[in-house]
């Protein structure tokens, strides 16, 4: 079992620490291997249960919470493995990673700011007729163009998420691990609706036993 902090949620992602740390970080480089990946650089933990693990392209390294792992029933879990196996499948889907990366940066940063320098632009240039008023309106292009962004990169973020479910899925047969997972994440947030990252857990799960289905 771990404390849970109140400094937590901004800590420090550390390399493993204790025994059950040092075999999910074995287990990681060992599914990493059997996949024909390279080794990855860390495998870090992180107190916490909000979350199952995260992969970060740009440092590779695939971050643990230490909370959902003990939730989750330890190292050698279903749930565990299963994640494992996610996280790998997003780390060799590079390309697809890249392509939603950069339409993010695109319609969410590059866009935006250009409404918005396009809104304050148009403001300046009336004030020199008539006196500066700042008016709403000039933010609207900019707001209307980051929820327009938003529309486009949500399924692209959703697709590599199938995309990672498919990956484990097809590597252990079946769907089991998913929902161990999703049982150990007590968090409710966007279990029905999703996020803009993540599609519904129910949907994520149905998906999968549609592909496998269980042997009656
Ligand atoms: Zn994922």
């Amino acid at each position: 079992m771990h404390d849970q902090s109140p400094s937590s949620s901004r800590q420090q992602p550390q390399p493993a620490q204790t025994g059950a740390e040092s075999r999910v970080r074995d287990r990681v480089r060992q599914i990493a291997t059997d996949l024909g990946q390279t080794a990855i650089r860390e495998v870090l933990f992180v107190d916490g249960n909000s979350f199952m693990a995260r992969y970060d392209t740009r440092h590779d390294t695939l971050t643990f919470q230490r909370g959902w792992m003990d939730a989750a029933g330890g190292p050698e879990s279903d749930a565990v493995t299963w994640t494992i196996h996610h996280e790998l499948g997003h780390r060799g889907d590079k390309n697809a990673s890249t392509v939603a990366w950069m339409t993010g940066l695109a319609v969410l940063v590059v866009i935006p700011v250009a409404a918005l320098v396009w809104g304050l632009w148009r403001s300046i240039s009336d004030a020199v007729k008539n006196d500066f008023v700042f008016e709403t309106d000039t933010l609207l292009p900019a707001v209307a163009s980051i929820l327009i962004g938003v529309a486009i990169v949500a399924p692209l973020r959703w697709l590599l998420e199938f995309r990672a479910d498919d990956f484990a899925a097809d590597r252990l047969g079946d769907a089991d691990g998913l929902g161990a997972a999703f049982d150990a994440t007590p968090s409710t947030i966007g279990r029905r609706t999703g996020t803009p990252t993540h599609p519904p857990v129910r949907t994520r799960l149905g998906r999968q036993r549609r592909r496998h289905p269980r042997a009656a």
